[in-house]
C-alpha cells in the first residue's frame, strides 16, 4: 500500500462519538468510495467493523465529487 493510511482514532475527539454527524456530499449524498493512484483504498476495521483508518481518497458515489477530510 502506497498510500498514506488516515488513523481515524486520532482524529476523533473524546466525544465525537455523542455528538458527530454523518458526512455528506454537497449533492447531498452520504456514500463515499475511496480511489487511489493504484485503483481502489482499502480500510482498517476493529472485529466489529467498526472503521478506524482509511488509504486513498473519498469520492462521492453519486456525483464523483471529492470529499476533503479535515
Ligand atoms: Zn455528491
Amino acid at each position: 500500500m502506497t498510500n498514506v493510511v488516515v488513523d481515524l482514532a486520532a482524529r476523533r475527539p473524546a466525544t465525537s462519538a455523542e455528538t458527530s454527524e454523518a458526512s455528506t456530499c454537497t449533492c447531498g449524498s452520504g456514500w463515499f468510495e475511496l480511489r487511489s493512484p493504484s485503483g481502489s483504498g482499502a480500510v482498517c476495521m476493529n472485529e466489529d467493523g467498526t472503521i478506524t483508518g482509511f488509504s486513498g481518497e473519498p469520492h462521492c458515489v453519486e456525483c464523483g465529487t471529492l470529499f476533503v477530510v479535515r
